[in-house]
């Protein structure tokens, strides 16, 4: 949540610092500013997105080679001009931009209240920045040294940046719990909440740590801690390339994710699945094999959409591994005090690896003794360094803030994972293993053929756009399913919908049908496919408006059906892997249809930063 850049070095900055802020717009966009240093601080911050920033700034003076800017996701105060960072301290020498929530932001905004200060902002984000100044004022000290101070103080999730018209060759920055790359150039640095905007400057980076403070000069970057001691720059090389991050030809992000997944899924199994010889290679699944599969229990914690990636993993551990699984809410988890043994195993899934609540459900976890496991898209992030071990998703970066191609990812992952695991503890047959394996490399060809022809799908979405309520159901494999179609819809055309297990629909969901509800089944063949047609007749009998996705060559569902989405044939191990993609793209198309910003729905923020 919140997209943070700088940039300080021999070029202008405006230019560097805007063009970061729209890659990294997708984490936030109800309002953007900037600051600049040159011969003195000037602050620009404009409600809306970064386009209207710039319109808002034509003609002024935009000059300096030191820059900051920020594209927020309100917490504290209405998206407005004032609460827009960066913020001017009280003296109006200090600006800051900040990600993330100071907890105890009213306690320490009385105490400054107390000694006479006002605020411009309803935010959190200002009571922090005059506390650090108030702090250099008292103390009669610097202003890293104040920002040290200050940070020792504050209980949240941060990462900012500082700059002081009185020091105009250094950005301050640092981070607890929301994330900070810095890039580093020739005579330059770029700093930001995710490697897009540095890409196309420089391939090495540095990840700050949390309770971290950067200094950032033209020349020198130096890392300290809390307790001021100097901590030596890790420098890794991106692996990304600046296409990755562009829309390539495609409308909108989000449909050229969906459209990328036959290649993310390859990507995802390239050099781990061999079917041929019967293997899965996984080193962080390999190394702890033994951890992993006498694990007592396994519990998954996730948000969101990766939230029903860990229940389909819950089916394929449980079938496949025999061992006992539990899907937790990492929101959920982190608060209730949960019974975690020493052997428990943790799966913790999240596309940017920077979700709040998980990172704390599993720093909580680790602590008590759980082995932790990552399943993570962006590498290098927080939950991928805070893992005893774990796989990445390699989907590629995902901007659409919709998650989609992390989702197949993250299932293609988690089935290597529980075939590899049931394997080796030998709870899955020869002969299943292998149909599993060729299952599985089949299916980047058969999610190519989904996507051949997606214009049913989208006179689909448009007969229903206008419907205020959709019902999604599913069995088996297929439930998790019908809960990400539901979350899919609501995240990008503001309808209204639910996701429900087909069978339990009855104690509840099915009132609500009548002959303007459009209901759809996720429907492939499976062990459940009668049971499913039992459900499809009950809500025919009710009238609702029956949308079904089917596997080819079935005529029975069709024949019930108002209308029909097939995909190929599959096992139903790997068919969450197909069935979700026509989901993808019926909320896709219906947004679209209701003229919607479907890469920057309203009120949502790619990885959630905060909790
Ligand atoms: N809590 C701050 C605010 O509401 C920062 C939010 C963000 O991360 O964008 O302004």
């Amino acid at each position: 949540m919140c997209g943070i850049v700088g940039y300080i070095g021999h070029r202008q900055a405006y230019p560097v610092v805007i063009k970061g802020l729209k890659r990294l717009e997708y984490r936030g966009y109800d309002s953007a500013g900037v600051a600049l240093l040159n011969h003195g601080l000037k602050v620009y911050k404009k409600k809306g997105k970064v386009a209207d920033l710039e319109d808002s700034v034509v003609g002024l003076d935009l000059g300096g080679q030191v820059g900051i800017g920020h594209t927020r996701w309100a917490t504290h105060g209405e998206p407005s001009d004032r609460n827009a960072h960066p913020h001017y301290s009280a003296s109006g020498q200090l600006a800051m931009i900040h990600n993330g929530i100071i907890e105890n932001y009213a306690q320490i905004k009385e105490e400054l209240q107390h000694k006479g200060y006002t605020f411009k902002s309803d935010t959190d984000t200002e009571v922090l920045l005059n506390f650090i100044e108030e702090i250099r004022n008292n103390n009669e000290c610097s202003l890293e040294e104040a920002l040290r101070i200050a940070l020792r103080r504050i209980v949240g999730a941060y990462c900012i940046l500082l700059v002081d018209a009185a020091d105009p060759d250094t950005i301050l920055a640092a981070r607890k719990g929301s994330p900070l790359v810095i890039g580093i150039g020739k005579g330059e640095h770029f700093l930001a909440s995710d490697a897009s905007p540095i890409i196309e400057y420089t391939k090495e980076v540095v990840y700050v740590n949390d309770y971290q403070i950067a200094i950032v000069r033209a020349d020198e970057l130096i890392l300290k801690n809390l307790g001021n001691e100097k901590q030596t720059p890790f420098i890794t090389r991106l692996d990304m390339e600046l296409a990755a991050i562009e829309k390539g030809g495609y409308e909108h992000f989000m449909l050229k994710e969906i459209h990328e997944q036959p290649q993310t899924i390859f990507d995802c199994l390239r050099g781990r699945l061999l079917p041929e010889s019967g293997m899965i290679t996984m080193g962080g699944v390999e190394n702890h094999l033994e951890s992993l599969i006498h694990a007592p229990r396994i519990i998954i914690v996730a948000c969101g959409t990766s939230w029903h990636a860990g229940l389909v993993a819950e089916y394929l551990i449980e079938e496949l591994c025999r061992i006992p699984v539990e899907v937790e809410y990492a929101s959920e988890f982190r608060y209730r005090n949960p019974i975690i043994h020493p052997g428990d195993v943790i799966i913790a899934i999240s596309q940017s690896g920077e979700t709040a609540d998980t990172l704390v459900a599993l720093e909580n976890a680790k602590e008590k003794g759980a082995f932790i496991f990552g399943v993570v898209n962006a590498v290098g992030s927080s939950i991928a360094r805070l893992s005893h071990a774990g796989a990445y998703t390699h989907s590629g970066p995902e901007i659409g803030v919709a998650s989609t191609k992390a989702f197949t990812g993250q299932l293609a992952v988690l089935t290597m994972m529980a075939l590899k695991m049931a394997r080796a503890k030998g709870t899955v047959s020869d002969e299943r293993y292998r149909t599993l394996l060729h299952e599985l490399h089949a299916v980047p060809e058969k999610v190519a053929a989904i996507l051949k022809d997606t214009a049913s799908i989208k006179a689909i979405a448009e007969k229903y756009k206008d419907a205020s309520d959709f019902l999604f159901l599913g069995r088996g494999y297929n439930f998790p399913v019908a809960l990400e179609g539901a979350l899919k819809l609501k995240e990008i055309s503001y309808i209204h919908a639910e996701g429900y297990p087909a069978a339990e629909m009855k104690h509840g969901p099915i009132a609500l049908v009548d002959e303007k509800l459009p209901v759809v089944f996720v429907a492939t063949r499976d062990r459940f496919y009668e049971k499913i047609v039992s459900n499809v007749q009950e809500i025919k009998a009710r009238k609702g408006r029956i949308i079904c996705i089917a596997s080819e060559g079935d005529s029975t569902i069709p024949s019930m059906a108002d209308d029909v989405i097939f995909v190929p044939d599959a096992d139903e191990l790997v068919g969450p892997m197909l069935s979700v993609v026509p989901l993808q793209l019926l909320s896709y198309y219906a947004g679209l249809a209701k003229g919607y910003d479907v890469d920057k729905p309203r009120n949502l923020a790619k990885s959630v930063t905060v909790e």
